[in-house]
C-alpha cells in the first residue's frame, strides 16, 4: 500500500479545493482529510480519480461518497475528540477513517458483508481501531447506545425511529433525507429530549435499504 509524495500532493490540492471553492472552513476536518490516504479506499483502477470530487464504485453496487459530501457531512457533525459516533453505511471505510482521524470513537454498520469485510481489513491494516458491524443500520446498535452523534451516509426516505432513540440528549444526527435526491438534514436532541431540525442543500446518495444484503 503506497502513499507517496504524489498522493500527498493530490490530497493537498483536494483540501485547497474544499477550502477555496466549496467553503469548508473547519480546519480539523481539512487536516483529517489531508491525512487519510483516500486512494487506498478505491480499487486501484480508480487511482487517478481518488482525489477528484466524484463518487466512485466500491463494489456491491455501492459508491464511496464524493470528497465534498464527506467534508460537508463531517463539518456538520462538528466532531469533538472522544465523541462516540454511530455511522450508518461503512462502505469503503473512508468516512469512518476521517471520523477516527478526528479522535472519535466510531461504531459503523454496513449491510453488505463483502464491503464490511473489506473495510475491516483495510482499516486494520492502516492501524485504525474501530468497531464495525455487519447488520441493518435501520436498527442502530441498541447495545452500544446512546451516541453523541449519528452520521447516516445513505439516502433515507424516513428518519429511523431507533436511531433517534439511540441519540444522546444534547446530541446531533446528520442524515440525508429523500427519495431520488436527498436534503442534508441535521437533527438536534436538546437536554429535555426535544428534537429540532435544520435542512441544507440537496445531495444524491445510494439508498438506505432495510436488512442485510
Ligand atoms: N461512508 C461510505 C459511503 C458508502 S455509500 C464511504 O465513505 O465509502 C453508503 C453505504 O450504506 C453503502 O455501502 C450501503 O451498502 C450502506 N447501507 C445502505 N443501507 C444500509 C443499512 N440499512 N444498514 C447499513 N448500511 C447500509
Amino acid at each position: 500500500m503506497i502513499d507517496d509524495f504524489r498522493h500527498k500532493g493530490l490530497r493537498r490540492k483536494m483540501v485547497e479545493f474544499l477550502r477555496e471553492q466549496k467553503d469548508i472552513s473547519d480546519a480539523n476536518v481539512l487536516n483529517a482529510m489531508m491525512v487519510v490516504p483516500r486512494h487506498l479506499f478505491l480499487d486501484s483502477s480508480f487511482l487517478d480519480f481518488a482525489y477528484q470530487d466524484q463518487a466512485f464504485p466500491i463494489g456491491s453496487n455501492q459508491t464511496i461518497s464524493s470528497v465534498y459530501t464527506v467534508a460537508f457531512q463531517t463539518e456538520l457533525l462538528n466532531v469533538q475528540e472522544k465523541d462516540k459516533i454511530l455511522e450508518i453505511g461503512t462502505g469503503s471505510g473512508y468516512q469512518t477513517a476521517v471520523l477516527l482521524e478526528l479522535g472519535a470513537e466510531v461504531y459503523s454498520i454496513e449491510r453488505h458483508q463483502s464491503l464490511y469485510k473489506k473495510a475491516q481489513l483495510l482499516l486494520n491494516s492502516l492501524h485504525y481501531s474501530c468497531n464495525l458491524f455487519y447488520s441493518d443500520g435501520y436498527l442502530g446498535l441498541q447495545n452500544h447506545a446512546p451516541f453523541d452523534k449519528i452520521l447516516v451516509t445513505c439516502g433515507a426516505v424516513d428518519i429511523p425511529p431507533m436511531l433517534l432513540q439511540q441519540l444522546k440528549k444534547g446530541g446531533k444526527m446528520v442524515i440525508p433525507v429523500g427519495f431520488k435526491t436527498q436534503i442534508m438534514t441535521v437533527i438536534y436532541k436538546d437536554f429535555e429530549g426535544n428534537l429540532t431540525k435544520k435542512e441544507y442543500e440537496n445531495f444524491r446518495f445510494v439508498p438506505f435499504l432495510r436488512d442485510k444484503s
